[in-house]
């Protein structure tokens, strides 16, 4: 039997890109969202529909997920994964960057779960998996604009776990500590970004992308009647 639709968001690099990876590997047809349409592409992975798409864009995340769900049968899942990791401190750090932020980590992720909740009830089953963060559960120096957002992923969240239990939905978070990705590159405070590098280092390095990936492929693999509420996984050298 064909396996079902799993929407990525963020796929064209760190852990999106392992993850739709690794979901491809195990047969499912996808659709991939990104900014940057080329890295989605690279991925050359079969039966995936790659659309540049801004998932701060309400209409357009929608549109992506009719024509995927039109091309493939309903969506089963969708990992919530695009987010942005911009730190500072809060008395220089650009307001900016606060909006971006919590337009991409938070409403972004709403935005996702609106565009496939409403057909999961009505069929009475389907996973969201939301990336949420050790930041989303502890502070971190120079995070303050950044743990509000994952500090909401991990929120929302367990809200709407509870709010779709009974419809037979299932809501995942998973949260990784420190991963080997682009995210710390957006960062724009440059000694910032040298603490938190030489932070990773003490800490005998990150997370590779691909046991993030696992983590999300291990709770989306049990059985519908099973839901893995929440995964927190870091490097073991990580000690905060
Ligand atoms: P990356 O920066 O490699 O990936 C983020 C992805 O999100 C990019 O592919 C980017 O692609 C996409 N993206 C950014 N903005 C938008 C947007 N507006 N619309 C659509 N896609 C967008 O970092 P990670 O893989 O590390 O990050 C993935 C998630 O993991 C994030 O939610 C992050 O907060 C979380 N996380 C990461 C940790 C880490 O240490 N790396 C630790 C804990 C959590 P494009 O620019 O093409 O749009």
């Amino acid at each position: 039997m064909s396996k079902p639709l799993i929407v990525v968001t963020g796929a064209g690099s760190g852990i999106g890109a392992a993850t739709a990876r690794l979901l491809s590997a195990q047969g499912h047809p996808l659709l991939l969202l990104g900014r940057r349409l080329e890295k989605l592409e690279e991925l050359a992975l079969p039966r995936a529909l790659c659309r540049k798409v801004d998932v701060t864009d309400r209409d357009a995340f929608a549109a992506a997920v009719r024509e995927a769900e039109e091309r493939f049968g309903p969506v089963d899942a969708i990992v919530n994964n695009a987010g942005a990791m911009l730190l500072g401190r809060i008395a220089d750090q650009g307001a900016e960057e606060w909006d971006r932020m919590i337009d991409l980590n938070v409403k972004g992720v709403l935005y996702g779960v609106r565009a496939v909740l409403p057909g999961m009830l009505a069929r009475g089953t389907g996973t969201i998996i939301n990336v949420g963060s050790v930041a989303g559960r502890k502070t971190f120096p120079n995070h303050t604009a950044y743990v509000a957002t994952k500090f909401a992923v991990h929120a929302m969240s367990e809200n709407l776990r509870e709010e779709v239990a009974a419809a037979g939905v299932r809501v995942v978070t998973v949260a990784p500590g420190a991963v080997e990705t682009e995210l710390l590159s957006h960062t724009t405070d440059e000694r910032i970004r040298q603490d938190y590098e030489a932070w990773k280092e003490s800490a005998g390095g990150a997370l590779d992308a691909h046991a993030v990936a696992e983590a999300i492929a291990y709770a989306y693999h049990q059985p519908q009647h099973v839901t893995v509420r929440e995964i927190v996984l870091a490097a073991t050298g990580q000690q905060a």
